[in-house]
């Protein structure tokens, strides 16, 4: 796998904290054990396009007023979503 910023290939997937604003930008969340790829040679840790997308759709579904502080990634994906049906009807 190829780094994004830098385009070498010694990029591989790791997993780190990530500070996250919520939607509404009331406060920001710790995500601990996040899936990211990190990059030997320039030293950049990231998130992929699709983990973004992820956690963003997730944030915007769940109630976010429940959450604590720090949450693990693996737990914030498996918190039930609610208003599903309703969503694209804003
Ligand atoms: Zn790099």
């Amino acid at each position: 796998m190829n780094c994004m910023w830098c385009d070498s290939d010694k990029a591989h997937e790791a997993r780190n904290s990530v500070f996250w604003e919520l939607p509404d930008g009331t406060r920001a969340i710790e995500i601990i054990d996040t899936p990211s790829i990190k990059c030997e040679e320039c030293g950049m840790e990231y998130q992929e396009e699709q983990i973004i997308n992820e956690i963003e759709d997730q944030l915007l579904l769940i109630d976010t007023k429940k959450l604590l502080k720090t949450i693990e990634y693996k737990k914030l994906m498996e918190i039930p979503r609610f208003l599903k049906q309703n969503y694209f009807r804003f």
